[in-house]
């Protein structure tokens, strides 16, 4: 519903636009542009724009929007039909119950890396405690989102979370010091494994592992604006897991294990890669959808 106002009695009227009319605006707008869920994004968009939430649009649906918003919510609608994902638009992105904030220079988190987590939990569960002095590192951090949501599960744990972009390691320290946890978490710029020092319990990382020629077939959302370096894994999406196999083992304590995302397609190449450099006790994991996305082997 679109009403208008008077500015005076002579001068011209201006349309204004209520929370409910502007919704159904950008998700129309969105609709025609083939965007997979309109009315999601649309929304997601205006509460980010009004500093709102479900339940206000809800109840304040008949409340006039301030044109500077409308303009906002306008622009953020038009980056939407350019198919940059909701979330980069908004900035963040809820991983694990963290928000987590996501410049253009770090991965969007997604949700099966939950699944990583879940697992790492598992094992630890198995082969040691949650409250035990646990050391984990992240190779390759990004926005920090799977080393920070182990750290709000192991209280007493610490970390090491490397990563080659200074840039995405400026995103993953703030992302630490956002939810409290910047002294639990060294950040190091560098390459793979290189950096490291010491033993650790646990080494995981979500790697890119992405076959180069496949990138340009990917969904627009992720070709566009997920970082090139990120997903990209070299001719067989697979030069990830040979550095990270190679270097890792001898960070290990015993017992130790390394936890790292996989293509639903790569179980059978990591495993063979891992094979061959001596690795046994090896498992793939699967996300929520039924497909192959952890490897994980013990020392
Ligand atoms: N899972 C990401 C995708 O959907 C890829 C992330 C990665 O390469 N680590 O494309």
């Amino acid at each position: 519903m679109m009403f208008q106002i008077k500015v005076s009695s002579v001068s011209k009227v201006i349309p204004i636009e209520t929370v409910s009319s502007l919704l159904e605006r950008g998700t129309q707008k969105l609709n025609c542009g083939k965007i997979e869920t309109p009315a999601l994004d649309a929304r997601l968009i205006l509460q980010c724009v009004m500093q709102i939430d479900h339940a206000d649009i809800i109840c304040d649906g008949g409340n006039p929007v301030p044109l500077p918003w409308v303009d906002k919510f306008d622009r953020y609608i038009a980056r939407r039909l350019d198919h940059e994902p909701v979330h980069r638009i908004i900035g963040e992105r809820e991983f694990w119950g963290l928000e987590i904030e996501i410049s253009p220079l770090v991965l969007e988190p997604r949700p099966d890396t939950e699944r990583l987590v879940e697992l790492v939990l598992d094992w630890i569960d198995q082969h040691m405690n949650r409250q035990g002095d646990i050391r984990i590192a992240d190779i390759g951090t990004g926005s920090g989102a799977i080393i920070l949501a182990l750290l709000s599960e192991l209280d007493n744990a610490c970390a090491v979370a490397v990563d080659i972009s200074p840039t995405a390691l400026d995103q993953a320290k703030n992302n630490a010091k956002n939810h409290k946890m910047g002294n639990r978490v060294e950040f190091i710029e560098g390459n793979w494994c290189e950096p490291l020092s010491g033993k650790f319990d646990l080494v995981i990382s979500n790697p890119p592992y992405i076959k180069t020629t496949e990138i340009s077939r990917l969904a627009p959302e992720v070709r566009k604006y997920d970082p090139v370096i990120a997903l990209d894994g070299g001719v067989d999406g697979l030069a990830a897991y040979c550095q990270l196999l190679a270097q890792s083992a001898v960070y290990l304590k015993t017992p130790g294990a390394v936890f790292f995302e996989i293509g639903h397609e790569q179980a059978e190449s990591v495993k063979s890669i891992a094979e061959e450099m001596g690795w046994e006790n090896m498992n793939i994991g699967q996300d929520f959808a039924g497909n192959d996305r952890v490897f994980y082997a013990s020392a």
